[in-house]
């Protein structure tokens, strides 16, 4: 993917702030952090989303997210860390390469929890409920 910025970073084109590399998985300092060490951890293969990717290289990510959050908070001095991705355009995703963000965070960093995604929250009923879950089950 000529046009992506991740896969330009990849490939050593665009230089990046690279904190772990594997077959597989690049990790690096994104370049405009929400907090000191914020992390993105992507695969070295340009898949969009994480609905995109391969199963095996999805755990490949996850692995270096488990073994890289511990190191970045410690790096910091962060107590903890938000750790997500924007999966997809409608959820703020502006990369189009898979990349999972490590955020550390502080007490009173002024930042919020994930339950403050969205200001409407939905009103399901139980039968609503019973009927997404058995959606997603199959
Ligand atoms: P997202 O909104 O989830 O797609 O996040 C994309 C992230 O990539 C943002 O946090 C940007 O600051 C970061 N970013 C964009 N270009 C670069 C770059 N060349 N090097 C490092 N991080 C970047
Ligand atoms: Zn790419």
């Amino acid at each position: 993917m000529d046009d992506c910025i991740f896969c330009q970073i990849v490939a050593g084109d665009i230089p990046s702030r690279t904190v772990y590399e594997d077959d597989d998985v690049l990790a690096f300092l994104d370049a405009n952090p929400l907090a000191p060490g914020h992390t993105l951890v992507i695969p070295k293969d340009h898949h969009e989303s994480l609905n995109a990717l391969p199963e095996e290289l999805g755990s490949e990510v996850m692995s270096a997210l488990h073994r890289l959050t511990p190191a970045v908070e410690d790096a910091v001095d962060a107590p903890a860390s938000t750790v997500a991705f924007n999966n997809g355009e409608a959820a703020g995703q502006e990369v189009p390469h898979v990349h999972g963000h490590i955020v550390p965070r502080f007490e009173d960093d002024g930042g919020r929890p994930i339950h403050a995604l969205v200001s409407d929250r939905p009103d399901l009923s139980d039968d609503e409920l019973d009927d997404i879950a058995a959606e997603i089950s199959g």
